[in-house]
């Protein structure tokens, strides 16, 4: 195989990139994360009894105004978790259509939790209404599977999702005696973009679910959050589905780190995608909305240069100087911690060479 070959979708790469737009996954843990992780105090945290991970729930769910925050293994099983957690079998979920737990998450609720799950089709941004909402809460009648929880994600495609939206959403809840569950998986985004505390953007949410190893840098781990009863319950079904860790510290160390050094930075992140779409408007025949480019991520549509064949598309060259773009149709470009404005700038270039070669 070819050293620089580029997969097909669901692949993986057969190296690894130096600049790498995928994801927000795919960043590294800095020495500086890596040396707190070595310091990390430990213990068995079935036993509730590991510092480190009873110090960033504690932090979690103050950054949140929560009453109590679990630590988990990742996004997807928080989510699962907070699913399970608000819901019994046969209960169901109103959820956007484009969101992750809908289309991300292998159906987890629905095969694991005997879940149903109702979509609502999301606006461009990525949001769903209340009005929607209201039309989609199943009346009380034996035909009907008992609507119990709305889940809502921030951002979504890199989009804040509108505040005011989402409280008539969590009002409505109230009054119809159902849950709001937020996949924050990058609430932090929308917080720092909008110069919001992320407890006022969680006021109205019975749980909220936090990624720390996307943007934020850390290697692995989520974190849920709600209420105690609540907290209780998702910690058992943990238990449950064998996310129960033992030292696991030194992870949550990482998100430690992560929370305390890497949250204003997002900013940075922000203005980057901005200046990468800014400047890729300058390259004929290249086209992105401006104001598309809200926190982290550009999508992007890259047309086959003049005279060539699929096989030499734009990833396919990129993946050559060790630079990685996804293959989906937009793309989406996702900026992080580990690229600088140089990688952008390189990138650029490589894509300037690309579309100007004859
Ligand atoms: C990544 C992501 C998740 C899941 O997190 P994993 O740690 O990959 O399981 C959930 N929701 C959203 C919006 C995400 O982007």
């Amino acid at each position: 195989m070819n050293k620089s070959s580029y997969p097909v979708a669901g692949q993986s790469l057969d190296i690894t990139p130096a600049i790498d737009y995928r994801s927000d996954t795919v960043t590294k843990p800095s020495t500086a994360m890596r040396q707190f992780m070595s310091q990390a105090a430990v213990g068995d945290d079935v036993y509730g009894e590991d510092p480190s991970i009873n110090a960033l729930q504690l932090q979690v769910a103050k950054l949140l105004d929560k009453e109590a925050s679990l630590f988990v293994p990742s996004g997807t099983m928080s989510n699962l978790l907070a699913l399970m957690a608000h819901c019994q079998r046969g209960e169901e979920v109103i959820v956007g259509d484009h969101y992750h737990i809908f289309s991300h998450e292998a159906g987890g609720a629905s095969v694991l939790g005997s879940i149903v799950m109702q979509s609502l089709s999301t606006s461009a941004k990525g949001y769903i209404t209340a009005e929607q909402v209201a039309a989609a809460i199943r009346p009380d009648d034996a035909h009907f599977a008992k609507s119990k929880l709305i889940c809502l994600e921030n951002t979504v495609s890199g989009f804040v999702q509108p505040q005011a939206e989402l409280e008539a959403i969590a009002v409505l809840a109230k009054e119809r005696h159902l849950k709001v569950h937020m996949d924050g998986a990058r609430l932090m985004h929308a917080a720092i973009k909008t110069n919001s505390s992320p407890a006022d953007l969680c006021k109205h949410l019975d749980s909220v679910s936090l990624c720390l190893s996307k943007g934020l840098g850390a290697p692995a781990g989520s974190v849920l959050s709600g209420s105690k009863s609540f907290i209780a319950r998702a910690s058992r079904l943990r238990k449950m589905l064998g996310g129960g860790m033992r030292q696991a510290g030194i992870i949550a160390a990482a998100g430690i780190y992560a929370l305390d050094n890497n949250l204003q930075r997002l900013q940075d992140d922000h203005q980057l995608a901005y200046y990468f779409a800014t400047q890729l408007n300058k390259i004929a025949p290249l086209s992105v909305d401006l104001a598309s480019v809200e926190t982290n991520m550009l999508f992007v549509d890259f047309p086959l240069a003049p005279g060539k064949t699929d096989q030499q598309s734009l990833a396919k060259f990129l993946i050559s100087s060790g630079i990685c773009i996804g293959d989906t149709v937009p793309c989406r470009i996702v900026v992080h911690l580990d690229i600088s404005r140089s990688d952008v700038d390189k990138t650029l270039a490589a894509i300037s060479e690309y579309y100007s070669a004859g």
